[in-house]
């Protein structure tokens, strides 16, 4: 990358010393010559990806729930907590209201909304279900 970008400069460095001698026969300024020649790109290696960190690949089974405000939560997974008697699916530890909760979908297949396809998990444990996943 910095060998294209070095030869890119001399390039440049001399375009502008042989438009320098033409611009004495020219009307333009070196500058302007310089600029006709290589029209301002930017470099796309200056773009910034935003990557939100909070951001996983199997979003799309993310919900909320508490007992409190159950209503709120997605119907699949407050049945699945309450199938569950409100334990993880995973570890079987309790979940606490305010708690992130995920559906994880057994056989990983997200159309696949038969009840015992559907697992109410802690976030966490559905971070190490996936992490896991494809390794031997
Ligand atoms: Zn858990
Ligand atoms: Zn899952």
């Amino acid at each position: 990358m910095d060998g294209t970008r070095n030869s890119l400069h001399f390039i440049q460095k001399r375009a502008f010393e042989v438009f320098n001698k033409e611009a004495k026969n020219t009307r333009y300024s070196s500058k302007q010559l310089l600029d006709k020649a290589f029209p301002a790109i930017p470099y796309s290696e200056n773009k910034h990806v935003n990557v939100r960190g909070n951001k996983s690949p199997f979003d799309g089974d993310t919900t909320y729930w508490s007992e409190r405000n159950s209503k709120l939560y997605d119907g699949e997974t407050s049945k699945a907590l309450k199938r569950q008697n409100h334990t993880c699916g995973h570890c079987g530890l309790r979940m606490f209201s305010e708690e992130r909760v995920h559906l994880h979908h057994i056989d990983g297949n997200h159309n696949n909304w038969k009840t015992k396809n559907l697992l109410a998990i802690h976030e966490s444990c559905h971070d190490y279900i996936h992490m896991s996943k494809g390794k031997p």
